[in-house]
């Protein structure tokens, strides 16, 4: 104990000598604001930067992976007293993205040494920026049903075919992409787990606008992108192993980032605060009695999946790969972000429903963009009828 706590003052030390003024007390910023790294980073402000390159530098910006690899190799114990001086200081992710919550961890537990040595360590730089290529057209549930070909022509594999709904493509450097690399076995024997360069000959995005008036998707096409063997992950035809594990990694990423509710980090204040300035107080409590019963019932359900997901991030750092379970946690995260939302948007009454123009603050046009979101919490990562057949089936074991 004595350790973990000199560890816990040279942690708070380090950061008080290090993280930027500007940036503490940063929980109530817009989460756009954070910084996702690659060739093309964006910073919100320079001390975004100066935050992003202090905490890779010390190592720090994926903590508890191994030191040789970029990582702060810290322990379970470690990384949870960093993430707490962390969050004492309010201070933002120093970096964050799909290299850190996705790939990265399929590359610790799939990777050869070398893929391991150059995109780990870039990742933890901050250097490089990573999508996802797993959706097509004709295959969204059913993802074992992936066309875009793979065609191996001596060192090089010769890529064609679409991917769709491949979030922040155009902002991306690198993509993990499932391709159907044999045609003739069955759907899952036939699929290839690859990385691609963006920058390569051939590959090209186009951005789909959404109901949220975003156009954070892409579709991303691939005509004749040569790709080196080199870049497989696992094994040539056995990129389903790949995928699934990602899947999982995913799915957790996704639970994480909507479950805990917390409307402060989105910059709109606390449920409790908005209700209180839409629906007033009488002695000291919400006026309303049956929006005090929902706003109540929404901050336990938050509060629920928090402590049931520290527990998972705590058997997740002691190196658990997320299984089946993923999926609970996914659709119970999902599940009660969809319904917190909409609860704003029922709170603010008619100011809940402005989409531009005067008559309306900013956070009021921001909150029903945000409620509009969400409609895609329950597809996105795979939909919540396809993670009740997984639970329905690997947890339960129903038959099919
Ligand atoms: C916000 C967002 C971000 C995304 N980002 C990415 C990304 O970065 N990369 C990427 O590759 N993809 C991404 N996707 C795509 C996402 O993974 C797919 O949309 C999802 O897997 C569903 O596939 P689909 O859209 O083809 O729907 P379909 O598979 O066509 O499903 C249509 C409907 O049928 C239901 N259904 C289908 N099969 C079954 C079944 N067996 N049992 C019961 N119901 C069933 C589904 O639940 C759904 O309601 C994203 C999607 C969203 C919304």
């Amino acid at each position: 104990m004595a350790d973990i706590e000199t560890f816990r003052q040279e942690t708070r030390s380090w950061l008080e000598a290090n993280a930027p003024e500007s940036l503490r007390d940063y929980g109530t910023a817009n989460l756009d604001s954070y910084t996702w790294g690659g060739r093309n980073a964006k910073f919100a402000t320079p001390d975004h930067k100066v935050w992003m390159d202090v905490m890779a530098e010390k190592q720090w910006t994926a903590p508890t992976w191994p030191v040789e690899y970029g990582g702060g190799g810290l322990d379970k114990q470690e990384a949870k007293v960093l993430a707490e001086e962390i969050g004492r200081l309010g201070l933002p992710a120093a970096v964050d993205g799909f290299g850190f919550t996705m790939i990265g961890p399929v590359l610790l537990q799939f990777g050869n040494e070398e893929q391991k040595q150059t995109h780990l360590r870039r990742i933890c730089r901050g250097e490089i920026r990573w999508c996802q290529g797993y959706s097509e057209p004709g295959a969204g549930s059913d993802l074992a049903s992936v066309q875009t070909k793979a065609v191996r022509e001596g060192e090089e594999f010769i890529i064609n075919g679409q991917k769709v709904w491949t979030s922040y493509a155009d902002h991306s450097d690198w993509i993990f992409a499932l391709v159907r690399s044999n045609p003739n076995v069955k759907n899952q024997e036939g699929i290839t787990f690859i990385l691609i360069d963006m920058a390569t000959e051939g590959v090209s995005v186009s951005p789909i606008p959404l109901i949220s008036g975003k156009s954070p998707f892409c579709e991303t096409h691939f005509e004749d992108v040569r790709v080196p063997v080199e870049n497989v992950i696992h094994k040539i035809d056995a990129g389903w192993t790949v995928a699934k594990a990602l899947l999982g990694h995913e799915r957790t990423m996704i639970a994480r980032v909507f479950g805990g509710g917390g409307g402060k980090k989105q910059g709109r204040g606390t449920l409790v605060e908005m209700a209180s300035k839409y629906l007033g107080e009488e002695d000291g409590k919400l006026a309303d009695p049956i929006f005090r019963h929902e706003v109540a019932q929404s901050e336990m359900d938050a509060a629920k999946f928090r402590y049931a997901a520290q527990r998972m991030n705590d058997k997740a750092k002691a190196g658990h790969q997320p299984g089946a379970e993923s999926s609970m946690f996914k659709v119970l995260g999902t599940e009660n972000n969809m319904r917190r939302s909409e609860l704003e948007v029922r709170l603010a009454g008619p100011q809940g429903l402005g989409w531009e123009g005067p008559g309306f603050e900013p956070e009021e046009l921001d909150r029903t963009r945000a409620w509009l979101r969400t409609r895609g919490n329950s597809i996105e990562g795979g939909t919540t009828e396809i993670q009740l057949n997984i639970l329905a089936k690997h947890v339960l074991g129903l038959p099919d």
